[in-house]
């Protein structure tokens, strides 16, 4: 076995039968043996010892395929390190990533989950993916429109897609000139309005309020979603907590944070084992030292049964479950 110790966030006791680290090139021949596939594992919950692994790190490069005055359209390997791909656009002066700063993962995986933060999310950068589709035995080309991207959800994420289209490039279009997105009440808070048209200025303040937020190590970032609900489930919401705050959704729908209702529930801090609720960003759990990955599950089950029993909401988890053994 494997130990796959270099291949997740959450510092798990697990392992992996087979793993993979192909070329773009060379996926083709191995797709087919693997079960599961992962950029970085920042996302994800090992469940115990998996079966084979496609790991999409080893797939590095960038191309421009189109550049004006005023844009840029370049093309990114599925494993580049998505931070350090916000630098090198940075550095180039290539525009728009900037409140993306420093999440962790693969420029892959950022398509699958549509990251987000800070008032940004990938969705409107996507001009289109390159993958290999193991059902069809074939490369594929998809245009943004086809990827269904929504609040971290896309296409990559539903039944015939997941662990059965490897995505290996990424297209995205970028500006050239520089608009800060100072729309995040904490951003806005922090930026010193004269500096805020320097990216790495906003790029820094980006990364110092996610280090003050989420824990050095042990987690995978966000594990939940925050729900969003229709304006009648609102309402009821409102009369149980008349100050839960909300967000309006362009299609009508509320996002309401999880992490308000995690912390309104009393679980901050709570812990099974050594898996524990953040104390700092209840949205986060995190090891503490030797969780164990039923510590983690159990703990995620009963922040999920605590909060329906507090709020009548299903918290959904944003973090992807890899059974040990996977059903069809
Ligand atoms: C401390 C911390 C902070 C975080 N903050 C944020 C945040 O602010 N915003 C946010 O959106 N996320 C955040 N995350 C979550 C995580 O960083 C993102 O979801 C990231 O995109 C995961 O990248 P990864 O390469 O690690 O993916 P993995 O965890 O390896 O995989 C995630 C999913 O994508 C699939 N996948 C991965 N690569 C491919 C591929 N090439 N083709 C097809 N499927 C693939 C996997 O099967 C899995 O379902 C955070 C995580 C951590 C640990």
């Amino acid at each position: 076995m494997i130990p796959l110790d270099e291949y997740h966030t959450l510092g798990l006791p697990v392992s992996t039968s087979a793993l993979f680290l192909p070329s773009e090139e060379e996926i083709p021949e191995i797709a087919c043996s693997a079960t599961y596939i992962i950029g970085e594992g920042s996302n994800i919950l090992p469940l115990g010892n998996l079966p084979p692994i496609l790991c999409t790190r080893a797939i590095k490069g960038y191309q421009i395929l189109r550049e004006s005055i005023s844009e840029v359209e370049v093309e990114v390997a599925a494993g580049e390190n998505w931070d350090a791909w916000v630098r090198f656009c940075i550095a180039h002066g290539w525009h728009g990533l900037e409140n993306l700063a420093a999440i962790p993962g693969t420029v892959g995986a950022a398509v699958v989950q549509n990251i987000g933060a800070y008032g940004v999310e990938l969705a409107p950068f996507l001009v289109k993916v390159r993958g290999w589709n193991k059902r069809l035995e074939a490369w594929q080309e998809l245009p943004a429109h086809t990827c269904k991207l929504s609040y971290r959800h896309s296409i990559f994420q539903e039944k015939g897609w997941q662990d059965d289209f490897i995505i290996t490039r990424v297209t995205l279009r970028l500006k050239k000139s520089f608009e800060p997105v100072l729309t995040y009440p904490d951003v806005r808070k922090r930026v010193d309005k004269v500096r805020s048209h320097d990216p790495w200025y906003l790029y820094q303040v980006i990364r110092a309020i996610r280090s003050e937020k989420l824990p050095a190590q042990g987690s995978a970032g966000s594990f939940f979603k925050n729900p969003i609900l229709s304006e009648a489930e609102l309402q009821r919401l409102q009369q149980q907590a008349p100050e839960i705050p909300f967000y309006s959704m362009p299609d009508g729908s509320f996002k309401v944070p999880a992490a308000w209702l995690i912390d309104r529930a009393g679980l901050k801090g709570y812990r099974i084992g050594d898996a524990e609720v953040y104390e700092k960003q209840p949205l986060v759990l995190v090891n503490r030292g030797k969780a164990t990955p039923n510590e983690f599950l159990a703990l995620a089950r009963e922040v999920q049964r605590i909060v329906w029993e507090r709020w009548g909401i299903r918290l959904e988890p944003e973090v992807r479950f890899l059974e040990a053994q996977k059903t069809a």
